[in-house]
């Protein structure tokens, strides 16, 4: 399949990892926004939020545990970070395989990138 994040999960496209588990991969961002700028990902290609189903739906609870163990890793989790989604074209979705952002390591602003 002709998708980025796919490669990256399959290794044939090279990435910073942080964290990997079983059902997720977490790196970081090739052009950070901010200080701290990790993306999390499903293995399995799941291409939007839209896609999410009721069968696939434990991978957001897997993100979520996630992202706490990486902002634990990268020394931010009490400080605060936060997560975002871009869903589809009004979203400013670019990539089109499931992601979180976590940013931090500043004081985030009001724009929501
Ligand atoms: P989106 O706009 O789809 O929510 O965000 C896509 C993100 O993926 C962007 O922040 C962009 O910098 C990042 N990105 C795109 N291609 C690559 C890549 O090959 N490697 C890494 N590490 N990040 C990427
Ligand atoms: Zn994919």
């Amino acid at each position: 399949m002709d998708c980025i994040f796919c490669k990256i999960v399959e290794g044939s496209i090279p990435s910073k990892k942080v964290l990997e588990t079983d059902t997720v991969l977490a790196f970081h961002d090739i052009n950070p926004a901010a200080p701290v700028h990790v993306l999390i990902i499903p293995k399995q290609h799941i291409a939007t939020m839209n896609d999410v189903t009721p069968e696939n739906a434990s991978v957001i609870g897997d993100i979520a545990l996630a992202a706490q163990q990486v902002a634990e890793q990268l020394g931010i989790k009490e400080r605060g970070y936060r997560l975002i989604n871009n869903c589809n074209e009004e979203g400013g979705q670019v990539v089109y395989h499931l992601h979180i952002h976590l940013l931090g390591g500043k004081k985030m602003g009001e724009i929501l990138k």
